[in-house]
């Protein structure tokens, strides 16, 4: 069984990043790259907010290069998802399927997935005309009608992005008032080709059996109304949820399910780490997950030269 003084899992911004400050330190880390390797910016096109490129750069791109600049340092990289850890005790036992590492420090970088409705049905027609990232997919609803669900800020900006390209869009909200901010929510209602339909539910997404999106049940929550909206495309912004499912009972959680971190990047388990969207619902840029695998990798090097200091974790409560 392979033993290894960092193994990190997943390789968003925050697992790469982790993987190349721990590799510069000579800890040779092993990164676990997970099916969906690179993270959330794999989804997106143009990156614009990523400090030091002027003039943006493709999520893709930027991924490659921060995968190749630790591989450069020496971090090496396997595929995979991760099926089982075992906290319980140092080193902690990674399973991919049949195979199992021992790390002496785990960086945790899993991070987060959109969420999908609970319909069926959304899952079913997913890249057939229903989609969590308009920026990844909008492009194919140009000159036609669609729809965005939600009322947060992943709404408003998937509307926002999708008029510029789509005939109209209408999103459509469970209540009445948007928990978006008032920065954003002014300017969704500021363009002429979005709509709002209030206190409104998705009871279903038609048409599986033809294979596309051709218009949405829909349901009044108020007055039980049902409507039918033709539409060519439905874009879900309801949140993402934290990818702890491995660590539920091991590691305590706050109550959404994202890993609960103190003093940097620890989490309640000595020599487990967490960085990125997997402890972060409240910044959830690539920035700020970067900065933090930075943190965990620089945790973890302290904690293996033993010059990391003892602070108590007895404040988080693991989730059963
Ligand atoms: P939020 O949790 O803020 O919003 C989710 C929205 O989806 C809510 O309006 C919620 O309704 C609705 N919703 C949730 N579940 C369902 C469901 N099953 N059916 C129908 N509607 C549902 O998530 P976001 O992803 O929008 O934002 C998360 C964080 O990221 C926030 O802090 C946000 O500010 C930030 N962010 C910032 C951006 C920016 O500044 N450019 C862009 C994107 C996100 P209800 O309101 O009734 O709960």
């Amino acid at each position: 069984m392979s033993e290894r003084q960092v193994i990190i899992i997943g390789s968003g911004p925050a697992g790469l990043t982790a993987a190349l400050y721990a590799a510069r330190a000579n800890l040779k880390p092993l990164v676990i790259e997970g099916i969906d390797a690179g993270g959330q910016l794999m989804l997106t096109t143009m990156v614009e907010n990523w400090p030091g490129y002027r003039d943006g750069i493709m999520g893709p791109d930027l991924m490659a290069e921060l995968r190749a600049q630790a591989e450069r340092f020496g971090a090496e990289f396997i595929q995979g998802d991760v099926t089982a850890v075992d906290l319980s005790k140092p080193p902690f036992n990674v399973s991919l399927g049949k195979t199992n590492y021992l790390a002496h420090t785990l960086i945790l970088a899993t991070g987060a997935s959109a969420k999908w409705l609970d319909l069926g049905v959304d899952k079913k027609l997913s890249g057939r005309g229903v989609s969590t990232c308009a920026t990844c997919d909008g492009f194919f609803f140009k000159g036609l009608p669609v729809a965005v669900i939600g009322g947060g800020d992943t709404a408003m900006e998937e509307a926002i992005y999708l008029s510029k390209l789509a005939t109209s869009v209408t999103v459509i909200h469970r209540r009445d008032t948007l928990r978006a901010s008032k920065v954003m929510q002014d300017k969704a209602m500021s363009i002429p080709n979005i709509s709002f339909l209030w206190d409104t539910e998705v009871l279903d997404i038609k048409d599986v059996d033809k294979g596309a999106v051709s218009s949405l049940v829909l349901r009044n929550l108020k007055t039980g109304e049902r409507s039918e909206l033709p539409i060519d495309g439905v874009f879900i912004g309801i949140g993402h949820t934290p990818n702890t499912v491995l660590f539920k009972g091991q590691l305590a959680m706050h109550d959404n399910g994202y890993l609960k971190t103190h003093d940097g990047s620890r989490t309640s388990v000595s020599g487990v780490f967490a960085a990125g969207d997997v402890q972060d619902h409240v910044y959830r840029q690539a920035v700020t997950a970067a900065g933090s695998g930075c943190m965990a990798a620089i945790d973890a090097e302290r904690f293996l030269s033993g010059t990391l200091h003892d602070s108590s974790a007895a404040h988080l409560v693991t989730n059963s």
